[in-house]
């Protein structure tokens, strides 16, 4: 018995002293506080970085792409030449470091310390995208990049395309951000003068401006409304760290802390059917 009370009492100093050993930043003085955004930016972040199901699920999306463009390719018809449009992050570069980065300080994703991270162009390649986009190329296809990285990313965004042997087919088929967000107009300009067979994306907001600021709801209804798309025209690569499916769940309220966005998600996620 007297053992026991020693093991115990050293049991409840031990945990203690792990306590105090804890540094300021992780201590949890709000109750209410998960850190869920944070951690989850980590953990969103390692499966990209490690987990074999990631490159797998790359793969079925490359190869399914593949697919539908040898189908477009056989059945094309018409004048205009054959076109590919992709996004950039997180649909064939992994920006994940930078979130890891960015949450072992304590924060979320910023637009300076992001342009740090994209000028440096050394975002690495997602498995299996080289050899899709080049071989699009190879088949004469027009592969577009269209991105809602910024007209002064463009230099560092060209860098890390090429650091990897991507396919750029003239200074024009980098289309950055230069007015709105939504990628609508930029993809109706690419068609004027191209047919555009195919859409990879990370974020619905890539295919269609269906899914332009669209409520949770909307972004559901559409997805069903347009299901036969999916695996067709449009190609979605999985990204759980980020994306317009958190966004909406805030109603796009992009001044929400790391913190506010913690409370909200954690209550609202469901702990039965
Ligand atoms: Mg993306």
């Amino acid at each position: 018995m007297k053992n026991l009370k020693i093991i115990i009492g050293s049991v409840m100093l031990l945990g203690l002293g792990a306590c105090r050993t804890l540094p300021a930043s992780t201590e949890k003085t709000d109750a209410a506080y998960h850190n869920l955004i944070l951690d989850g930016k980590i953990y969103s972040a390692f499966y990209q970085q490690r987990a074999a199901e990631y490159e797998a699920l790359c793969l079925q999306a490359y190869n399914i792409a593949k697919l539908q463009l040898d189908n477009a390719i056989a059945r094309h018809q018409g004048e205009k030449p054959l076109a590919i449009v992709s996004d950039i992050d997180e649909t064939f570069l992994d920006n994940s470091y930078y979130a890891v980065e960015r949450a072992r300080q304590g924060k979320d994703y910023d637009q300076k310390t992001w342009n740090e991270w994209t000028a440096k162009g050394i975002a690495t390649p997602l498995t299996g995208a080289q050899e899709f986009y080049n071989y699009a190329a190879s088949r004469g296809v027009n592969v577009f990049y269209i991105t809602n990285r910024k007209t002064e990313e463009r230099n560092g965004t060209m860098k890390n395309l090429k650091k990897y042997g991507f396919p750029v087919q003239g200074e024009d088929h980098l289309i950055m951000r230069s007015a709105e967000s939504s990628k609508e107009n930029r993809r109706q300009e690419v068609s004027r003068n191209f047919d555009i067979v195919l859409l990879l994306g990370d974020n619905l907001a890539d295919f269609s401006k269906d899914f332009d600021h669209k409520t949770e709801a909307e972004r559901s209804a559409n997805v069903k409304s347009l299901k036969n798309e999916f695996g067709k025209k449009y190609i979605v690569l999985p990204n759980f760290g980020y994306g317009d499916w958190e966004s909406a769940f805030y109603n796009y309220n992009y001044k929400l802390t790391p913190k506010q966005k913690d409370s909200l998600m954690y209550n609202a996620a469901k702990a039965t059917p």
